[in-house]
């Protein structure tokens, strides 16, 4: 708790006060720590970086970039806590079947996998004294005044993080729903608890517009996550609901931005480093300026180096924030703007099915596929394309099977049904991987709930 609470004025002291100047400063302290103990403790980073002298920003910039592939391809040798794919992966696929999120592996280390935005699977490490302050890392960058006490949260989320446990105090009081929980359901948690925070990802906040009527409680803010909140969604969420609508910006690799008292999206400069570029490989420093490549090093996270790692999504900055932060702010996030499936239920109701979950089931089947894509046409079909590394029989005929059996398991465990077809077929990434759609949901097929 102490922690937390020095944690929380740490944080919120380096986004208002840090200079430029002291911010570069922070951040070269931070990121040659990192350098160094990956340099002593990372087989990987010891051989990437033979030979090359890092005493500068500008040798930082010469270094080799990663990105998920290679992060997976050199797993073992990567982290520096010594833990193996082959049991880790084994330790994090286990958990997703029986959907248990709790617990530490070996006691000490989150193991999280990454699902949604990108077509293969990642898996990550973050110690345990990490994830527990992951808490005060949300409630000082979430632009919610002290003041507002007591803060009674309810994080609607696919996965439970373990840093994010259920806390009950007379000030704070956070409670955790899945996103998959029917909507009376959330709204009568919501009434019961009289949550006056609510962190959702904005394809779930639009299924309660709805329902804003039944909601007792005023809320003071709603942070949306996971996806990416457009700008007319959050007018129109703030409208619907009466409040402020901030949104936060985490990734696998890291909590990326956060917003300010203003409700701006700031990087969290001194968490994250975020590299941008544009085709030629010039920095892209200006607001408006759409970069084509970001580069992001997390500048904490020692168990699991992520040194100028790739990212599939992209960002748009803004012009400085009138809330006089030094941290840099993000227009727009590009990617992850996937549809939301919509299934009939036994009794013929449409529920609805987030895109995130079922890429989840995707990418736990089988190691074999490379990339994918589900169509749907109809709120009774469900067409998903595979392109595998290795198409030939009988690993075609494997991963057909035990995909088939996997989501039909999934959908009668959840009371859905859909004619399911999976075929095989070679898929093509655009040039902007931002821009591709892993989930198509044609509007013919869906049915926002009256
Ligand atoms: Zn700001």
């Amino acid at each position: 708790m102490m922690d937390g609470i020095l944690d929380y004025v740490r944080l919120n002291w380096h986004m208002d006060h840090f200079s430029p100047e002291r911010l570069r400063r922070y951040q070269e302290k931070q990121l040659f720590k990192l350098l160094d103990h990956s340099k002593k403790h990372s087989e990987f980073y010891k051989k990437q970086w033979m030979g090359k002298e890092i005493r500068s920003m500008k040798d930082f910039g010469q270094l080799p970039v990663i990105n998920k592939q290679i992060m997976m391809e050199h797993f073992d040798e990567l982290n520096t806590c010594g833990l193996r794919l082959s049991e880790v992966k084994e330790y994090a696929l286990e958990k997703e079947r029986n959907k248990d999120y709790n617990g530490y592996y070996k006691g000490r280390y989150v193991i999280g996998l990454s699902s949604g935005t990108s077509g293969n699977k990642g898996l990550y490490i973050t110690p345990k004294a990490i994830t527990q302050r992951l808490p005060a890392v949300f409630l000082a960058r979430s632009g919610i005044s002290l003041r507002r006490l007591p803060f009674r949260i309810l994080f609607l989320l696919r996965v439970f993080s373990q840093g994010f446990a259920d806390i009950h105090s007379p000030l704070i009081d956070l409670t955790y729903l899945s996103t998959m929980e029917p909507v009376d359901r959330i709204i009568r948690v919501m009434n019961e608890k009289k949550v006056n925070i609510l962190l959702a990802p904005p394809s779930l906040l639009r299924l309660l517009i709805p329902y804003r009527d039944q909601i007792v409680a005023p809320l003071k803010i709603i942070v949306s996550c996971a996806e990416v909140l457009e700008k007319e969604e959050k007018q129109r969420l703030k409208a619907v609901f009466g409040t402020p609508v901030v949104e936060i910006y985490q990734a696998s690799e890291g909590p990326i931005a956060s917003p300010c008292r203003c409700g701006s999206l700031h990087i969290n400069e001194d968490i994250v480093l975020v590299e941008l570029y544009d085709t030629l490989g010039n920095p892209v420093e200006k607001a408006d300026q759409v970069a084509s490549r970001m580069l992001v090093t997390n500048l904490v996270n020692f168990a699991q180096p992520l040194i100028r790692y790739e990212m599939n999504d992209l960002i748009v900055l803004d012009e400085p924030c009138s809330c006089g932060s030094s941290f840099r702010v993000i227009k727009k996030v590009l990617g992850r703007n996937d549809d939301v499936i919509y299934l009939q239920r036994k009794n013929k109701e449409l529920q609805h099915l987030f895109p995130d979950l079922m890429a989840r089931w995707i990418i736990t089947t089988s190691d074999n596929i490379r990339e994918f894509k589900v169509i749907q046409n109809s709120p009774t079909t469900l067409e998903v394309i595979l392109d595998l590394f290795d198409s030939a029989e009988p690993a075609r005929k494997r991963v057909i099977d035990d995909l088939s059996l996997r989501i039909k398991e999934e959908l009668s465990a959840l009371e859905l049904t859909a004619d399911l077809s999976i075929r095989i077929e070679r898929i093509t990434l655009p040039d902007n991987r931002a821009k591709y759609k892993r989930f198509q949901v044609d509007p013919m097929g869906t049915h926002e709930p009256a």
